[in-house]
């Protein structure tokens, strides 16, 4: 923590959250989004957008434009709508750029998360007899586990033995960095890849993604990370360090909706190599030859080479609404108020804590760095449910995570340091 984040709150009075809020830079970008209500009709309390982020207002102006275009203009509207769908994942490039720290063209919005990591492993898993291992971390989000381990037996290989999981020491629930850099180094002549993620979603871990890169590389193996919990979170580099490929879905920080489209980030250096397998289809085919429809695969020497399939335009249009939002806020500024608010949180629980009878665990790292936004909680013991349900029915939107954490993300750009006060007040008053 630093010590402006110390010296922001000493005390568990209600004032210093309204002092808090009186002195955020980014208060009025919560006026941009849609607060789910209470019955009541004032808002709920939403620490849920790690999960589903919420809606912004300008969201149903920028699909409807699409739809009405479409109406207007039908085929046509390909080349004549106001942003014309052809190239309509362009539009989405350079923010998604600055997003997570990448060159325009390391990067492009398509697909869903698993269905990319499955195309981005036809590249970047390339197992050989003595190096054909993936490492994940024990824990990770059933998806992906799903997709590697499918991935490794699609080559013939045994899960049993190239599914490395690295677990936290007996007793730990999070990851120490020595011990993951250790395993990389010790056991790296076997592993072919590394596909980890950035922030875990169960214990909210952000993992040392620049030096877990290095470890790899300096083993000669590939290494990818699913952003599904650091895009719009954390702040990425992924061009700066080296990142070999990386996926994420863009409904959860990102705000972009059920469903939304993915996005990938395929690094520079790899764009041209020709000895990388990986499935084709047209929309990664050269722009220029795209519409002779010939025969003859010659894709695009950029991340946009990997696409399959023309761009899901109602989706990017909701992408592209809050995607501006990022943009206009910066995720320096957005990680900076995240910091300071989930500290506060962290602060108020370790207050509350002293002087309560029944304890709040927080599982998640104590360290700023090694944490985005959320925290998970241990809260009741085995009624943790309960407690749960109790937030919920006052207006407190979180996410339980069976069998006994509740996670709550407060998220800099529409929560309030009030709302992480009354939430801290609650959560004791359920326990
Ligand atoms: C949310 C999430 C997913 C979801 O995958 P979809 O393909 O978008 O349904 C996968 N992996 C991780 C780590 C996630 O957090």
């Amino acid at each position: 923590m630093n010590s402006e984040e110390q010296s922001a709150y000493t005390n568990l009075n209600p004032e210093t959250a309204l002092a808090l809020d009186l002195a955020d830079e980014l208060q009025s970008f919560r006026t941009q989004f849609h607060l789910p209500p209470k019955p009541d009709g004032t808002p709920q309390i939403y620490f849920c957008g790690n999960s589903l982020g919420l809606q912004p207002r300008k969201t149903h102006t920028y699909v409807e434009q699409e739809l009405e275009d479409w109406a207007r203009l039908g085929v046509e509207g390909h080349f004549h709508a106001r942003h014309p769908w052809m190239p309509y994942h362009e539009f989405l490039t350079e923010q998604t750029a600055r997003l997570v720290g990448a060159l325009p063209s390391e990067v492009v919005n398509m697909n869903h998360l698993t269905v990319n990591l499955h195309l981005l492993m036809v590249s970047f898993y390339r197992p050989v007899k003595g190096r054909s291992a993936i490492l994940i971390e024990k824990g990770a989000f059933p998806s992906d586990r799903y997709a590697v381990e499918s991935q490794i037996r699609f080559h013939g290989y045994n899960p049993e033995t190239e599914l490395l999981e690295l677990a936290p020491r007996a007793g730990e629930i999070c990851l120490r960095q020595e011990d993951i850099l250790d395993y990389i180094s010790k056991h790296g002549d076997k592993i072919a890849l590394v596909l980890m993620g950035g922030v875990n979603y169960y214990t909210g871990q952000l993992f040392p993604l620049q030096k877990i890169t290095e470890a790899g590389h300096a083993k000669g193996m590939m290494v990818g990370f699913d952003l599904a919990h650091a895009a719009g979170n954390a702040l990425l580099e992924l061009h700066n360090w080296e990142v070999d490929f990386a996926a994420w879905c863009t409904y959860k920080y990102l705000n972009g909706g059920p469903g939304g489209v993915g996005g990938v980030f395929i690094h520079q250096k790899h764009h041209t190599r020709t000895d990388l397998p990986r499935f084709a289809g047209w929309w990664g085919q050269n722009k220029e030859s795209r519409f002779r429809m010939g025969p003859e695969f010659d894709p695009i020497p950029t991340a946009e080479g990997w696409q399959l399939s023309n761009a899901p335009v109602l989706s990017m249009a909701a992408l592209r609404a809050s995607l501006e939002i990022f943009d206009q806020a910066g995720m320096t500024s957005l990680r900076n108020k995240s910091r300071l608010m989930t500290s506060y949180l962290e602060y108020l629980i370790q207050e509350r804590n002293k002087t309560s009878e029944k304890k709040v665990e927080i599982i998640t790292p104590s360290d700023p760095e090694a944490r985005g936004a959320q925290l998970s909680l241990r809260a009741g013991g085995t009624e943790g449910k309960k407690v749960f349900d109790q937030l919920l029915a006052a207006g407190i939107i979180a996410d339980w995570r069976y069998p006994d954490v509740i996670r709550v993300a407060p998220t800099p750009l529409y929560n309030t340091f009030q709302e992480v006060y009354r939430f801290s007040e609650l959560l004791f008053l359920f326990l």
